[in-house]
């Protein structure tokens, strides 16, 4: 049994950075995958920063973590991905970041957009400035945006038409109400995780960490692992 409905056949997560997918939502993508929808994952920046390695430049940086990216995309089963490559640490709430939003939604035409919390929470949960403003330009772009032909013409004269996205799922909220059982999809999520060498090193104490967390939102549902989703809803 799905908790996404099964008329959602498409899906688009759009994230800051190389990994976020897999963190938030890895194991509820691999169950979309699983069931024959269609997910793409658009990552708006390059992830040039993540590195105490001193030796590490942002340029290579950026290439290993887009090859990681790819084979994490795999695991999952996802169906294309982009890296906008904005750079890790300063994406802002710009028209262009935006008009590069609007333009995956129009051209993937989602059901369902999985995003970031725009929300900054005053407390020492770390929360990345780079995931607000992902999950605020995302929604932004959802409605009304992607949906309006006003908004970025030259996207509707290029042939793209304009969208309407029924749902918006946003991952890692203080308040969810949405939970996806993933006890069947745990161990892809851990696989997927592990692609990203440059941020989880061998994985030590990895699996351990994403069950621990995993369980534990598990247990408002009832369910061994679980992802969740604060969940909204638009007009179409
Ligand atoms: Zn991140």
């Amino acid at each position: 049994m799905s908790e996404m409905p099964d008329e959602y056949r498409t899906i688009l997560v759009i994230t800051a950075h190389p990994d976020d997918m897999e963190f938030g939502c890895g194991g509820s993508v691999a169950k979309w995958c699983a069931e024959g929808r269609d997910v793409y994952l658009v990552v708006s920046t390059n992830g040039d920063k993540g590195s105490s390695d001193r030796t590490m430049t942002s340029e290579r940086l950026a290439k290993i973590r887009a090859a990681e990216q790819a084979e994490a995309c795999k695991v999952l089963g996802i169906k294309a991905f982009t890296i906008l490559n904005y750079p890790d640490g300063f994406i802002a709430e710009t028209i262009e970041f935006q008009a590069d939003i609007v333009r995956a939604i129009r051209t993937y035409r989602p059901d369902v957009v999985i995003c970031q919390d725009p929300v900054r929470r005053l407390s020492v949960f770390a929360q990345h400035r780079d995931h607000r403003v992902a999950g605020s330009v995302a929604l932004d772009s959802v409605f009304p945006a992607a949906r309006d032909h006003l908004y970025f013409p030259e996207q509707i004269a290029e042939g793209l038409e304009p969208h309407k996205t029924a749902e918006a799922w946003v991952m890692g909220v203080e308040h969810p109400d949405v939970y996806v059982d993933i006890t069947d999809y745990i161990d892809r999520k851990i696989a997927a995780l592990r692609c990203h060498v440059s941020q989880v090193g061998s994985g030590e104490g990895l699996e351990e960490r994403v069950r621990q967390n995993a369980a534990t939102l598990g247990e408002t549902p009832g369910f061994a692992y679980a992802e969740a989703f604060k969940r909204l809803k638009y007009r179409r």
